[in-house]
């Protein structure tokens, strides 16, 4: 009764993000009502896995009270403060300080933000201000990668590159420019690692020196492509790109938005790599999606850059809940949580994921399988010498999504007919092995659709 009135105030009233209005109107809301560990329950009290943590955030998993009574004292003593004026609270400096101390190298200055978008976002506007400072106001191109991710900012928008999130938006802008994805699965020169990274380098040069060489601001990778469909570069690819960024003096920018706070392993997937990028960008992980934040870390050199450019003036960029202080006191409670057992549950039960996810390769619809730590994919084709796509016909980000739902399992069906994993770091063996089990059922039941069937 309640859920369907919810639905009704839904429909009139929610817009929800990157949807089809009239679809969702059509079909209605699905709204969930609690959640503990790595289960969510929905308002008619079916039960699921959640395959995804959310939208790849509740890393630590729900209902761990240490997070709820941090936010709580937080509340209490301190609900807000402001880091305008020179003011602050200690929950923020304290969580810049752990960030700090635990980042790649020199990235030692923190800028907090509200998620990754706006983290996205000020990276842009502190790469041009660096310029500005440097003398070398010219360098205004930016380069990112087809497939990627970064964010749904105006700007951001633009170096994201999902075609919904440019049609009728009015970007990418001309100052946006693209390299093609390093996709092992579809590359057209082929799935050798090493082909594979000289192909990008090649790309970025080519790029670089279309563009002007001085002429170009600086370059977004992350460090695995997410919502392009959870595509893995070669070993050895990020620190090869990272390299000719530096050779070329481009700035270089990770999007550690998903791969952040465990997602693959160590805290953070620059570290596969051993890379320092010059800013880092996390949200997500960084509060396990209890309450929102992002966090922006820029290397020393940079920072020094823009502080004596900028000498006694304001550097012109603050939101009103940038370092909120009870996103902060949030932030420290869940990395503990993380470096009390979180982190070491996660690599062994991402282990167990990808041996899981393999074992489904003897499925007729399964063409790869990738990962790396709680963060995987299953591509699914028709054809599996060709390499052929599901069907559009057979729409599989909607009926795979809600055969998985009807199966107990919450996973992303990306519309190209990729499912996406990021199951929360806490996973028991046990669940890890039920998120396979669904998976296989959901597959054999996509099998029996009509429209598959049709294009086998
Ligand atoms: N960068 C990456 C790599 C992301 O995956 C995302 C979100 N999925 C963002 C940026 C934007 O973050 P948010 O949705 O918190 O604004």
């Amino acid at each position: 009764m309640l859920a369907n009135s919810l639905i009704e105030l839904d429909r009139a009233h929610l817009i929800h993000p990157v949807a089809s209005y009239r679809g969702h109107e059509k079909l209605g809301v699905r709204v969930l009502k609690s959640a503990k560990g790595a289960t969510v329950t929905d308002a008619t009290g079916h039960q699921l896995i959640d395959g995804f943590a959310g939208l790849w955030c509740v890393n630590a998993g729900y209902g761990h009270e240490s997070i709820v009574e941090a936010a709580a004292r937080q509340m209490r003593e301190l609900p807000y403060a402001t880091g305008y004026f020179d003011l602050g609270s200690e929950a923020a400096i304290r969580l810049a300080a752990e960030l700090a101390d635990r980042a790649p190298g020199d990235l030692n200055h923190v800028y907090f933000t509200l998620g990754g978008s706006d983290a996205i976002d000020s990276t842009v506007r502190f790469v041009r201000y660096y310029w500005h400072a440097k003398g070398s106001p010219e360098r205004d191109q930016f380069i990112s990668i087809e497939q990627g991710y970064h964010g749904s900012s105006t700007v951001g928008a633009g170096l994201t590159a999902l075609p919904s999130f440019h049609a009728g938006f009015g970007v990418p802008f001309d100052w946006q420019h693209k390299i093609p994805s390093p996709y092992p699965y579809r590359n057209p020169v082929g799935s050798d690692p090493d082909a594979i990274i000289a192909a990008s380098l090649a790309a970025l040069k080519e790029k670089i020196e279309a563009i002007g060489a001085d002429r170009v601001a600086a370059f977004y990778a992350e460090p695995i492509q997410g919502s392009g469909g959870v595509i893995v570069p070669p070993a050895g690819w990020l620190k090869a790109i990272r390299e000719l960024c530096r050779q070329y003096g481009i700035l270089f920018i990770a999007d550690e938005v998903i791969t952040g706070f465990g997602r693959t392993g160590p805290l953070f997937a620059c570290a596969h790599d051993e890379i320092v990028p010059d800013f880092m960008t996390t949200a997500k992980g960084l509060t396990s999606g209890y309450v929102p934040m992002g966090a922006m870390l820029m290397a020393d050199h940079v920072y020094d850059v823009i502080a004596d450019g900028a000498g006694a003036a304001a550097v012109g960029h603050g939101y009103t809940y940038s370092a909120h202080p009870v996103s902060a006191a949030v932030g420290l409670a869940v990395l503990k949580l993380y470096e009390g057992g979180l982190l070491e549950n996660g690599v062994k039960a991402g282990r167990r994921l990808m041996a899981g996810l393999e074992s489904l390769r003897d499925h007729p619809l399964v063409g790869d399988v990738r990962g790396r730590g709680m963060l995987a994919a299953v591509e699914l084709v028709v054809d599996k010498a060709r390499k052929t796509p599901l069907p559009a016909a057979a729409a599989p980000a909607r009926r795979i999504f809600d055969r998985a739902w009807e199966n107990g399992l919450v996973i992303r069906a990306f519309a190209q007919g990729v499912l996406g994993y990021a199951p929360p770091l806490c996973c028991t063996e046990g669940e890890i092995d039920q998120i396979v089990e669904r998976t296989r059922k959901t597959l054999d039941e996509t099998l029996e659709d009509p429209d598959v069937r049709q294009a086998l």
